[in-house]
């Protein structure tokens, strides 16, 4: 799970690893008052979106009055945008953080990530900060790897502050907390892009980006009661008529009946290197409303490019869910392609209703033939190629 900027900063408050002060907007009336207690002479508004590259892309303004807050908050409040790591489409800013502005001398890249192919933890920092780490040379990276559980020691702290080049105390207290911060909290990436030593040498994180263990949330209601409030509302909307659903990050709904089968499903179609918009399971008593009602709460999420429905008809019968499907697509209007896979139970008189709707539904005879044609069908022409390479 990831969470917001300003999500990441509370909680880098509660550790002790600086920030400048700030305050959350998600209304034009909240705009004014939070304004007026700005004490720097600049301020900087900046979209909330679970993407980065928010500077280059107009996401984050730099303003010198209570009139330039207004202006930059309304340039940016409720509507999307689009950097290079969202789709074309872009992100919905549903909140924008104001604070005062930082007076920098330099910019660091710091993090902390969950190291899967070492199985360690690792620290990553260079004293090129503020671009993407990927585009920084080998030799000006420092990674410095931590077995799990194993404490942080002062010859760890040397190597990292004279690679950095930073003051000794702040940035000392600065990786003491903020491995602390990692461990507790089981995260699996901090990331301070940039981390700035300002005019009085203090080092603050002016940006900060953190993801969690989603296997671990349980042991963290805290965090876990930071999910983005989008799918708070989707979620809640399918507890109502009972469907078991949660929203994920990718673009492709799965609709699905059978927890063991949502979960094949999902493997599949990351299998073809896809990425499932949802955990759905209508279970195995669902009726046409059910179903439908289902097909509404996927296609409501903006996010979702295509579905792929897979569906084992044991108790469950393929013809309610085709009729569940059609009914569900008559009422919304964001209409996307559809790959079903019916298996069992009236398998044929299903897809024979959906081949008689006014729809233009794909079929597949197994998942993985489903997935990977749901999967082709939401690429763009550029992404073909990238794809093929990807799959390669
Ligand atoms: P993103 O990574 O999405 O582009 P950042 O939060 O890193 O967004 O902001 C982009 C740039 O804006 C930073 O590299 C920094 O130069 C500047 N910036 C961000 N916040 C502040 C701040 N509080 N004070 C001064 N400059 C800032
Ligand atoms: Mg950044």
């Amino acid at each position: 799970m990831n969470v917001h900027e300003y999500q990441s900063k509370v909680i880098f408050q509660t550790y002790g690893i600086k920030i400048p002060k700030g305050y959350l907007i998600q209304s034009a009336d909240q705009v004014e008052p939070f304004a007026r207690k700005i004490e720097s002479d600049e301020a900087v508004v900046k979209a909330q979106i679970h993407a980065g590259g928010r500077g280059k892309a107009g996401g984050v303004k730099i303003v010198k009055s209570i009139d330039g807050v207004i202006d930059a908050v309304d340039q940016l409040l409720n509507k999307p945008l689009v950097t290079h790591q969202t789709d074309e489409k872009g992100e919905m800013v549903k909140s924008v953080y104001l604070e005062e502005a930082c007076k920098i001398d330099k910019e660091y890249y710091f993090s902390l990530i969950f190291n899967r192919e070492k199985a360690c933890i690792s620290f990553i920092m260079s004293q090129e900060g503020g671009v993407e780490i990927e585009q920084v040379d080998k030799e000006a990276i420092l990674q410095i790897d931590l077995d799990k559980g194993e404490a942080l020691n002062a010859s760890h702290v040397k190597q990292a502050q004279e690679f950095m080049d930073c003051p000794l105390t702040a940035f000392s207290d600065l990786m003491v907390n903020t491995y602390q911060c990692f461990n507790e909290k089981e995260a699996l990436m901090i990331e301070i892009n940039p981390l700035v030593l300002t005019h009085s040498g203090e080092l603050i994180a002016l940006d900060a980006k953190m993801s969690f263990d989603d296997n671990a949330l349980f042991r963290h209601p805290d965090i876990e009661g930071l999910r983005s409030e989008e799918s708070d509302e989707l979620e809640k909307a399918a507890s109502e008529v009972g469907l078991a659903y949660v929203k994920l990050e990718g673009n492709i709904g799965c609709l699905v009946n059978g927890a063991g089968l949502a979960m094949a499903t999902m493997d599949a179609i990351k299998y073809v290197k896809g990425q499932p918009a949802n955990f759905l399971d209508v279970g195995g008593s669902a009726d046409v409303d059910k179903v439908a009602k289902g097909i509404e709460l996927i296609l409501s999420d903006s996010n979702v490019q295509g579905i792929f429905v897979n569906i084992f008809g044991g108790i469950m019968q393929c013809d309610t869910i085709a009729l569940g499907i059609v009914k569900g697509l008559r009422e919304t209007e964001h209409q996307v392609p559809l790959v079903v896979r019916f298996e069992g139970n009236r398998a044929d008189y299903g897809k024979s209703i959906l081949e008689q709707s006014e729809f233009d539904i794909l079929f597949a005879n197994s998942m993985d033939e489903g997935a990977l044609k749901i999967v082709t069908k939401t690429l763009k022409g550029g992404q073909i190629h990238e794809y093929l390479g990807r799959r390669a």
